[in-house]
């Protein structure tokens, strides 16, 4: 539209102008310089044409025409055609084709340097577009950093804040399902873990996730022997991944990443926490960094959790028999029957003494009588359940809890202690001791409502025990 508009006028500018320079034939001044008036009747529109003779090659061809025409033109007024018009059509056609050839070459490098520029700036959007995406992702790494080390921050707070072995490790066992499902995308059924604790000389399993309960207790001594195998004094975190190429035959096999965090009390090795995931590689070397920062702090904090753990136990039991003390005992009873009544089920209380036992003291020795009352507790431990509770009430006397145990059945139950202790050969420097016991049992609701009350109860059928011949099991 453009090109057809400029066409147009540069025609009607030739036609004019051919025109004008006709009709003046005779003009004296046009007459002198009609060479002038040849060139610039040309250059002009050259001049402005070619340019567009580059731009279109179909337009190009018809202004070439048209200045071929307009030169053909330009000679009717000599009526003869000779030589010098030759010459002059020449000369003028040349002077065309070197205004196009000047043209097109200051055309092309602009054409040129117009391609450079939108070259670089091509070059530079994508060099642009690179650094925004590597800054986005070194914003990324950073964001990511962040909510790492406040994850970090919050799972130290959360830990520093526990005391029990049993939520640390639940804290942990969150820890772990964040930063698994955060990081590798990791679900909760793909972590699976072992807690060994070492109690008193041995190294038992205490928490398990993942494993089936019947295979871990069948082979508990060598998972808990393979678990100290992957421990190498004074190392500490130990992180494995590809473990089924290693050709090792073991419980953790068939896992593809394995973590062994070593627990530490006062430089001792106390517990191990075993850590196994069904998924390769699950870290880098910074991310392991991180993890084991983050597994020092589950050992410290499980240290804690340990030593408290131990001295609690050491103030809840009875030095010489490993019973629970008195105090215990009424707590533990307290807590029973809120939770009894709150069932609205039975709950039943016996109370054991010694029968004698200062003569035991008096004829074999107070040592004697150490070994004894050892002896009868191990007994009642035997013939209880984890449920129960067997507890040192005083000197020579024992309580056992019953919870969910109706009076005739915890009857049956202490017949069965009492039986066991009346025929057990209790043998110290030689000497055979007979011993015996006397017990009184009571029940909630059916005899008392209160812890008081029901242990009072108890005593009194003890007493009745004892009144009534000794080495016997009275129910009031
Ligand atoms: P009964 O059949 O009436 O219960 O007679 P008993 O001799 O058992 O009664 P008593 O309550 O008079 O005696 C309790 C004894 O238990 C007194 C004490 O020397 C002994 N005794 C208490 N605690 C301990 C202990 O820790 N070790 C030893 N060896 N003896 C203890
Ligand atoms: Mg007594
Ligand atoms: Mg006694």
């Amino acid at each position: 539209m453009k090109n057809t508009k400029l066409l147009l006028f540069i025609i009607i500018y030739l036609l004019i102008y051919s025109l004008i320079f006709y009709f003046s034939g005779n003009n004296k001044f046009i007459k002198s310089y009609k060479e002038f008036f040849y060139l610039l009747n040309l250059a002009l529109p050259a001049f402005i044409l070619s340019p567009l003779n580059k731009i279109n090659n179909k337009s190009g061809k018809i202004i070439d025409i048209c200045v071929l025409l307009s030169i053909t033109f330009l000679f009717f007024p000599f009526k003869r055609i000779n030589g010098e018009v030759f010459i002059m059509t020449f000369i003028l056609f040349l002077t065309y084709y070197f205004y196009k050839f000047i043209f097109i070459q200051n055309f092309k490098k602009i054409e040129s340097t117009e391609y450079e520029l939108i070259n670089d700036e091509e070059a530079i959007k994508i060099i642009e577009n690179e650094k925004i995406a590597s800054v986005k992702k070194e914003n990324e790494e950073k964001e990511f950093e962040i909510k790492e080390i406040t994850s970090l921050y919050t799972a130290v707070k959360d830990l520093s804040n526990t005391i029990k072995i049993e939520d640390t490790m639940e804290i942990i066992f969150e820890i772990l399902k964040k930063i698994f499902k955060y990081n590798f995308k990791i679900t909760t059924d793909d972590i699976y873990y072992i807690l060994i604790i070492k109690k008193e000389f041995d190294f038992m399993i205490t928490k398990t996730k993942g494993f089936d309960e019947a295979i871990i207790k069948e082979n508990e001594k060598s998972i808990i022997q393979s678990i100290l195998n992957n421990i190498s004094p004074g190392k500490g975190i130990i992180y494995k991944t590809g473990i089924e190429k290693e050709n090792t035959q073991t419980f953790f096999s068939f896992f593809k990443s394995v973590l062994f965090i070593p627990l530490y009390a006062e430089k001792k090795l106390f517990g191990v926490l075993f850590i196994a995931v069904n998924k390769e590689n699950i870290f880098n070397e910074k991310q392991l960094e991180y993890f084991k920062i983050l597994s020092n702090q589950f050992a410290i904090s499980l240290e804690n959790a340990y030593l408290y753990e131990e001295v609690e136990q050491m103030s809840i039991t009875d030095s010489l028999t490993g019973l629970y003390v008195h105090r215990y005992f009424q707590d533990k009873l307290e807590n029973e029957l809120k939770r009894t009544s709150r069932y609205s089920k039975d709950l039943s209380l016996v109370i054991a003494d010694i029968d004698f036992f200062k003569k035991v003291n008096d004829t074999y020795g107070h040592l004697a009588g150490d070994y004894i009352l050892k002896t009868i507790a191990l007994i009642m431990k035997n013939n209880t359940t984890p449920i129960d509770t067997v507890a040192r009430y005083g000197g020579e006397e024992f309580v056992i809890i019953f919870p969910d145990i109706p009076k005739d059945k915890a009857h049956m139950q202490a017949v069965k202690i009492r039986k066991e202790i009346e025929n057990y050969k209790f043998k110290f420097q030689n000497f055979v001791i007979k011993v015996t016991i006397s017990m009184g049992v009571a029940s909630y609701p059916a005899d008392a409502l209160t812890r008081r009350a029901l242990i009072e109860k108890a005593d009194k059928a003890l007493y009745r025990a004892k009144q009534e011949g000794r080495n016997r099991v009275v129910k009031i």
